[in-house]
């Protein structure tokens, strides 16, 4: 299996995947058309399908595009049967997808948006808005508790996960994860890392699950400093994960 990373818009993210026995591949999250015909035409591959993690515009604005060019399937959620362009196979959790001789595993995360999914190709989770670098997507359409069972879901999947998100977020994140958990060293060597890769004008993505427990502050409710931390601003703060996520997405919020 090959993924190409595809930069649409200012910060996006979106995957050609490839299965290398076939040449059958399929498009997650085109924000745009022409860049990702062009990687289709670069990589010489048969299109057959477009995924879509969640409805929002800068994951689905391509789709329209791509359909006028090419004969596709497009997959998202059925709760995005109404407002996702083109969407023609509506899945939901436990669905399987195939593209040549590769199968993903659909996973419902909603939270970001309620229609919001992952696909799991073997050790590779693409997955939208619902998880970045070192962050997670704002609560537009969901509860914090519907987040923290999506992120949950996802923190338990194996270490070795790789993790494909929709943005370039992770310097920012970092920064706002300092401000919670400065002591975690994980987390303060990665900073230096990370500005030199995108000094370099390099992508972060993919990072791992377990990198993802260490530094990530949305993974990490059970970490007393963060607790502690939110406790000097927040004395009546509760210690359950629900109360500490929110507080953590609050203040990610006003960053
Ligand atoms: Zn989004
Ligand atoms: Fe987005």
């Amino acid at each position: 299996m090959k993924v190409v990373q595809i930069s649409f818009l200012a910060d996006n993210y979106g995957y050609l995947i490839v299965c290398e026995k076939s040449r059958e591949a399929a498009i997650i999250d085109p924000s745009e058309a022409e860049p990702a015909w062009r990687a289709v035409e670069r990589e010489a591959v048969n299109l057959r399908a477009i995924l879509n993690t969640h409805h929002h515009r800068d994951h689905t604005g391509g789709n329209a595009g791509l359909l006028e060019r090419y004969s596709l399937d497009v997959y998202a959620h059925r709760i995005d049967r109404d407002r996702l362009p083109g969407l023609t196979h509506p899945v939901e959790d436990g669905s399987e997808v195939t593209v040549g001789e590769l199968r993903a595993r659909v996973l419902f995360i909603p939270g970001h948006t309620k229609g919001h999914v992952a696909y799991l190709f073997e050790n590779r989770l693409f997955c939208g808005d619902t998880l970045f670098i070192a962050g997670c997507g704002r609560l537009f359409e969901g509860t914090a508790e519907q987040m923290l069972s999506s992120l949950t879901r996802l923190r338990d999947l194996p270490g070795d996960t790789l993790v494909y998100c929709g943005h370039e977020y992770t310097e920012k994140n970092l920064q706002f994860a300092m401000t919670l958990e400065p002591n975690n060293r994980t987390l303060v060597e990665k900073i230096p890392q990370v500005h030199s890769l995108r000094i370099e004008g390099k992508s972060t993505v993919p990072s791992t699950i377990s990198e993802e427990k260490d530094t990530n502050p949305f993974f990490r409710w059970e970490s007393k400093e963060i607790q502690q931390n939110l406790k000097k601003s927040f004395p009546s703060l509760g210690s359950d994960p629900v109360s500490v996520f929110s507080q953590i997405r609050k203040l990610k919020d006003q960053f």
